[in-house]
């Protein structure tokens, strides 16, 4: 199936949540999101934004000692990662990363392109772009 793309504007971090929302509801079928963006794009708190959607209850924050962290939810588990201090892919490859990629619960990915040959043959794909102190840029690119 061709890929789709839709972009979509946030002008504040409040509206990140309701767009959570319509991002899994439009991605119901998506495991796993990669989330491009720089530092302070906004990746977290999407991250944030979608566990909270899911009915997360944890204290969802980026993983500081380790790179993944595990939440759990009313109907599973979500692994969120956070590639930006792996050195290499070895890293990965030590972690397990295909047995989280593989199980088939959520796996929200900040800094993919750490990571980017590891990721599987499909995925939703979403870039945050900064433009303007509260204004975002979503760029959703999905098989699914
Ligand atoms: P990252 O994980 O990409 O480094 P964070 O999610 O930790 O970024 O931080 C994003 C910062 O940008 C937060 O301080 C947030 O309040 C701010 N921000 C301002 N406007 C927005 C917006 N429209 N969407 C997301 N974050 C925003
Ligand atoms: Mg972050």
């Amino acid at each position: 199936m061709a890929p789709r793309t839709e972009t979509f504007r946030t002008q504040s971090p409040g509206e990140t949540a309701k767009l959570a929302q319509h991002l899994l509801a439009t991605c119901k079928n998506s495991r796993i999101f990669a989330i491009f963006g720089d530092l302070g794009a906004g990746k977290t708190l999407l991250v944030q934004a979608l566990c909270e959607a899911l009915g997360v209850t944890d204290t969802v924050k980026s993983p500081t000692f380790s790179i993944v962290n595990e939440y759990h939810y009313p109907e599973g588990k979500v692994y969120h990662f956070d590639f930006y201090r792996i050195k290499n892919v070895e890293e990965a490859f030590d972690l397990g990363y295909e047995e989280y990629f593989d199980s088939g619960d959520y796996c929200f990915i900040e800094w993919p392109e750490m990571i980017e040959i590891l990721l599987p043959e499909e995925y939703t794909e979403i870039r945050i772009e900064v433009e303007g102190e509260n204004e975002r840029k979503l760029t959703l690119t999905t098989d699914t």
